[in-house]
């Protein structure tokens, strides 16, 4: 098997996030996780699936069906700044040591350090 690249993500996680495509567009929520491997996030309450899980004397003592959020393509999203408030396209920039942040393109909110 080939192995995957990491791909240089816009999203983090804890990032709030909107779905500009597919079955959930127009839904917003939490990013829970981020795979660079994949490209993908899992957003809260997001392509929620149907899963079974086997019982778990802790969680779950029946098992059965379970919904939880599946993982969505980044492209498939846009970061919302919490400054604004809107969907924006990230903007990277580099500081003079090489670090990379982020901006939201529309009021050039510095979303982390
Ligand atoms: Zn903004």
């Amino acid at each position: 098997m080939e192995r995957a690249r990491a791909m240089k993500m816009n999203i983090r996680k804890g990032d709030t996030v909107k779905v500009i495509s597919g079955r959930d567009k127009g839904k917003q929520g939490e990013a829970l996780s981020v795979s660079p491997t994949s490209g993908k996030v899992v957003v809260h309450q997001v392509n929620m699936a149907r899963k079974a899980v086997k019982p778990d004397p802790k969680k779950n003592p029946q098992g059965g069906i379970i919904e939880m959020p599946a993982p969505i393509q980044a492209s498939n999203l846009k970061l919302v700044c919490p400054r604004c408030e809107k969907p924006t396209k990230v903007k990277r920039s580099k500081d003079a040591e090489g670090k990379s942040s982020r901006k939201c393109g529309k009021c050039g909110e510095l979303i982390d350090g």
